[in-house]
């Protein structure tokens, strides 16, 4: 059982001291950043980061971000830096923005997967920053939870998954963005999306003057297994529930909204998870309704998007049938996540 150390009123120094020192002897430590709930080891301390992939049942291809307080810890773990990276991060951090830059000897092959690059993220929640301040060493930390499961957003949502796997979870209260950070990687002088997240294709654009998707992120291909992913952790099942689901989309939403009707009629204990204002619409083919906030504001809906994947398993319907969102601005964040909680099982009418 590891130590609770509940931050969510005051951000309590000591508390962060004690979490520190956890992380500075080699430990595990839960705790929040703005984007989700992470699992930190010192990210310069190899046997420490093993400890993150066990716990994680992660496979040890899929590298780590590392996760920094300032520039100068920056300048300690990687080099040749374009000023196109350089414009990105003064734009994005502190941030929801991981860039991928070449890394130096000191950071272990355990977080990049034996890549000569590292991810880099400085992180704007306020208990990430104290902590990494104080460890004085860059965090490594990948989403808390199990490999596959949706990532954490509260501590509620993760503790008894993860309680006998850290030796330290701080609660921060429920993170503010809800889905990880957008990771980008410069290729020929292009910013190129590995992973959408809050920080959108139009605002990288608006910096770099040019931004391209990777094919990966929205195509329901499928990765051949030995096809070479720029990052690695696209190739691998993530943020699903137990339970079968399918995601539907449409422009139109009266189509949207039949569609999932229809399929809701064809199965028994059907779950459906949904915008509140057509919660009402899906009452005469299901009770069993979770609400992901309104469909005017994806804010809301991104933060509130892995906890609803995470009762469905309190529930264990037969199905699942998730609304979809437009496609732009963090929409596609949203619909990267769903695409992959419902293993490509996504109908777009
Ligand atoms: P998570 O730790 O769950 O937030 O996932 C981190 C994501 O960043 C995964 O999709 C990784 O594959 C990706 N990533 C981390 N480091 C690198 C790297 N050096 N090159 C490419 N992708 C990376
Ligand atoms: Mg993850």
């Amino acid at each position: 059982m590891s130590r609770y150390l509940d931050l969510r009123k005051d951000i309590d120094n000591l508390k962060i001291e004690e979490a520190a020192k956890i992380l500075k002897s080699g430990g595990l430590v839960v705790f929040p950043t703005e984007t989700v709930y992470g699992i930190g080891a010192n990210g310069l301390n190899a046997e420490a980061v093993e400890k993150i992939y066990i716990a994680k049942g992660r496979k040890q291809d899929n590298p780590l971000i590392l996760h920094i307080a300032d520039k100068e810890m920056l300048e300690k773990i990687v080099e040749n830096i374009m000023p196109i990276e350089e414009k990105l991060m003064e734009a994005f951090w502190p941030g929801p923005f991981t860039i991928i830059l070449k890394r130096k000897t000191c950071v272990p092959d355990i977080v990049t997967g034996g890549l000569d690059t590292v991810g880099v993220r400085m992180p704007s929640g306020e208990i990430a920053q104290k902590l990494i301040k104080e460890v004085a060493s860059p965090i490594a930390a990948p989403s808390a939870n199990i490999s596959g499961k949706p990532s954490g957003t509260t501590v509620e949502d993760i503790f008894e998954e993860l309680k006998d796997k850290v030796d330290c979870i701080i609660d921060g209260g429920k993170t503010q963005v809800g889905l990880e950070s957008t990771v980008v990687r410069v290729i020929d002088g292009i910013p190129n999306i590995l992973r959408p997240g809050k920080i959108t294709p139009e605002q990288i654009k608006e910096i770099a003057g040019n931004v391209k998707i990777d094919k990966h992120i929205l195509e329901q291909t499928k990765i051949e297994k030995d096809e070479k992913v720029l990052s690695p952790g696209m190739k691998y099942r993530h943020y699903a529930p137990d339970s079968k689901c399918v995601l539907v989309y449409s422009r139109n939403e009266k189509d949207m909204i039949k569609k999932i009707k229809d399929i809701a009629k064809t199965q028994c204990r059907v779950t459906i998870i949904s915008c509140r204002e057509n919660a009402e619409y899906y009452k005469e083919v299901t009770n069993s309704i979770i609400n992901i906030g309104s469909k005017d504001d994806l804010n809301e809906i991104s933060k509130n998007i892995f906890s609803a994947l995470r009762e469905v398993d309190k529930i264990m319907p037969n199905l699942v049938i998730i609304e979809g969102v437009k496609q732009e601005g963090i929409g596609l964040a949203i619909m990267n996540r769903l695409i992959r909680a419902c293993g490509n099982n996504y109908i777009e009418i």
